[in-house]
């Protein structure tokens, strides 16, 4: 019981950019697939633990943003392991629609007019698509805990919630400055872009309120449960989630559609 580890990969220096293992006795489940390009590290990490792709039996993918999307396909080509996510993205992932991206701050703002974030990937259609409320149960691969539902970052988000009182929550919540990592990784902070942060206090006090103590996150962290009451309360401060055209325009939305071609 509960004899499985979690091991980050840092996709990117500083924890501004990570994936996650958890690594159990029946095999590992990768957690979000990192940028285009982020196989190497993810074999890398594999390796650290003396493990290859053929050891990973399910890929989450947390939401379908580039940084976390971004390698997915590879990831499943390498592995044969299914990708697993949520209906609320699943037209972001095969790149029919393109994505909305609320900026949070003068950070976003700036990457809208850099469109790093906006670069195509590759595209791909989950092989277990959670519709509305659908949970899955890790137990069969030796993890006690549950994909579950968490929108608001994005509509399709979706968190690991682990019976050992961890989660794994993609960017529901973040840490650091610029991107996220860096430093204060410790300290709780929205993402640069986020959907509805109304939605993702409801989520993040749920979580807490069902006993999660560490928060293991896509950019920085992990985070303590106090730090993430903090941010919770800070979050209801805001006003509620703004009409999409409002909070993010359209122009870069376009060019991913078009460029995913
Ligand atoms: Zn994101
Ligand atoms: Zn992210």
């Amino acid at each position: 019981m509960n004899a499985f580890r979690i091991v980050r990969i840092p996709i990117l220096p500083l924890q501004m950019v990570n994936a996650h293992l958890l690594i159990g006795p029946n095999g590992c489940i990768l957690v979000d697939a990192g940028i285009p390009g982020s196989e190497k590290k993810i074999e890398l990490a594999l390796a650290q633990e003396r493990l290859t792709f053929t050891d990973i039996k399910l890929i989450v993918i947390t939401h379908a943003h580039i940084d976390h999307a971004g390698s997915a396909a590879i990831v499943r080509e390498r592995s044969g392991a299914p990708i697993v996510a949520h209906e609320g993205d699943a037209k972001h992932f095969t790149q029919e629609e393109a994505m909305t991206f609320c900026p949070t701050g003068w950070v976003a703002r700036l990457y809208i007019k850099t469109p790093v974030m906006f670069r195509p990937y590759r595209a791909f259609a989950p092989d277990i698509l959670l519709r509305g409320q659908e949970t899955i149960d890790l137990s069969r691969f030796g993890i006690e805990g549950q994909v579950k539902p968490t929108p608001g970052h994005t509509a399709g988000s979706v968190s690991i919630e682990l019976d050992r009182r961890e989660a794994l929550v993609g960017d529901l919540v973040a840490s650091g400055i610029l991107l996220g990592g860096i430093v204060r990784t410790g300290r709780a902070a929205r993402p640069p872009f986020e959907d509805d942060p109304h939605a993702v206090a409801r989520e993040l006090d749920r979580l807490l309120a069902s006993g999660v103590e560490t928060f293991h996150i896509g950019h920085g962290g992990p985070l303590k449960a106090a730090e993430v009451e903090r941010h919770v309360r800070s979050l209801l401060l805001l006003p509620p989630a703004l009409e999409h055209k409002r909070c993010c325009g359209g122009s870069h939305s376009e060019t991913l559609v078009h460029s995913a071609k």
